[in-house]
């Protein structure tokens, strides 16, 4: 058999080994797509039967979540970790509570978390976790009752050598104050490297909050340096307007470029004069509410579209940063349209795979999630290091490493992409680059 077939063959072994799991199926598709020329280097990989081993979970754990509401009612959902890969360190990669959360969802962030870690350079596996919860209109109160039941559970599977969660959709600051909170009790334990993204007073790190943005954008610069172009004057569009949202439109202003729209899930504003993050912050991550107040509050004769889609606005750079599958072939082709210059992946594939070839094939510079949004996960590794010398970093200091780590990134994608001759394919670069680690670090190990 030669090599792709042999790689469709184990695509084909995926989806029957794990029906009904499309984000999965589609996560893995992306990265054995760029596999063959890797494989064919290294007879050794396929020997040992590493790419079949990738692709299962070292473990997977799915747990009732029993809680009762403000109004008595009990209530029950579902909690997931699985625990994909720990080749390079303990699984690493966060939580996420949204009523879409299913295996197949927690299998493909999962997935995506062992590349994404392996290319930070940092000694972290790969792993996700979550619930079926949904965090929307929840009193504080029944949100600590949710977190405390959802770690009864989790609490065993976890710890600083182990497993090491932390935020992800629907989980900020106020979810893992409960969460590390409920550990502590049970455990009597104060391991403040169990869980990352905590609150600065209670072992948390500078710069991890605005970490997954800041990357994103520092990614997207070295992207443009690379052609001999900078942020300055560019005009950006980015999708949502939660944490990684937000802190890539304060990153996109400070490099001198222009934010001209953003969302949540229930529509877009467009803001030609610039997009006043500051009252984007206030609205989504202190009020928690919607983005369609934004006009009303900013006075300057923006626009709220609800529906329609963010895409069709004319943009030079565009970072979706809300969530999977958010932009299509159809938004692709209207970007490529209206000429856009780069793309660059803030939330976990947003790109759906027809958009990503249509960018691909049109030349746009294209920076994948594994890749673009992995800041916030080494920024996490970074919280790691600092818990484990009980100490805690300067915000400049944080962010210059948090920069390094991103020109690293970006770097390493690059030059692997050229070695094999395929110039300016970042996807490429970034699967091979973040599979090549894990897989030497799997082979070192033997069959385990
Ligand atoms: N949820 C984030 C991600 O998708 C961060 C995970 C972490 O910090 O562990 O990478």
């Amino acid at each position: 058999m030669n090599q792709n077939d042999a790689l469709e063959e184990l695509q084909k072994q995926v989806v029957r080994r794990n029906p009904a799991e499309p984000e999965f199926h589609q996560a893995v598709s992306e990265v054995l797509d760029s596999l063959a020329p890797v494989i064919a280097k290294h007879p050794e990989y396929k020997d040992a039967k590493l790419l079949e081993r990738i692709c299962e979970p070292e473990r997977q754990i799915i747990f009732r979540v029993p809680w009762v509401d403000d109004s008595g009612t009990v209530q029950i959902n579902r909690g997931f970790r699985v625990e994909f890969n720990s080749a390079l360190g303990p699984y690493k990669g966060g939580l996420r509570f949204h009523p879409s959360v299913n295996l197949g969802v927690v299998k493909f962030l999962g997935f995506e978390q062992i590349f994404k870690n392996s290319l930070s350079g940092l000694p972290i596996g790969g792993g996700k976790g979550g619930s079926d919860f949904d965090p929307k209109g929840r009193s504080d109160n029944e949100i600590m009752r949710f977190c405390q039941s959802f770690m009864t559970e989790l609490y065993r599977h976890i710890g600083e050598y182990t497993d090491v969660p932390a935020g992800d959709i629907g989980v900020g600051a106020r979810e893992l104050g409960f969460l590390f909170g409920q550990y502590k009790r049970i455990t009597n334990r104060y391991e403040s490297g169990v869980l990352t993204g905590k609150g600065l007073g209670w072992g948390g790190a500078r710069v991890r909050k605005e970490a997954t943005g800041y990357g994103t954008v520092y990614f997207v610069q070295e992207m443009l340096a690379a052609q001999g172009q900078d942020l300055e004057g560019k005009e950006v569009t980015v999708s949502g307007s939660g944490n990684v949202a937000i802190y890539a439109m304060e990153k996109v202003h400070q490099f001198g470029g222009k934010v001209v729209a953003c969302s949540d899930s229930g529509g877009y504003v467009y803001d030609p004069a610039g997009i006043d993050v500051d009252l984007v912050r206030q609205i989504k991550e202190i009020e928690r509410g919607r983005i369609s107040e934004y006009t009303e509050r900013r006075r300057n004769g923006s626009d709220y579209a609800a529906g329609g889609s963010i895409w069709n606005l004319p943009c030079h750079v565009a970072l979706p940063c809300a969530t999977q599958n958010e932009l299509t072939g159809d938004d692709a082709s209207a970007l490529i349209r209206s000429g856009v210059l780069a793309v660059a992946e803030g939330a976990n594939m947003p790109c759906t795979p027809e958009a990503m070839k249509l960018f691909r094939d049109a030349g746009t510079l294209f920076g994948p999630a594994k890749a673009a949004n992995a800041g916030g996960v080494a920024t996490s590794a970074l919280e790691m290091q600092q818990n484990a010398s009980r100490d805690s970093w300067s915000f400049e200091y944080s962010e210059q490493r948090l920069r390094d780590i991103m020109v690293e990134i970006h770097r390493s994608c690059f030059e692997t992409a050229e070695e094999y001759g395929r110039s300016g394919d970042y996807v490429f670069g970034a699967n091979t680059t973040g599979f090549s680690r894990v897989a030497d670090a799997m082979l070192a190990f033997g069959v385990i």
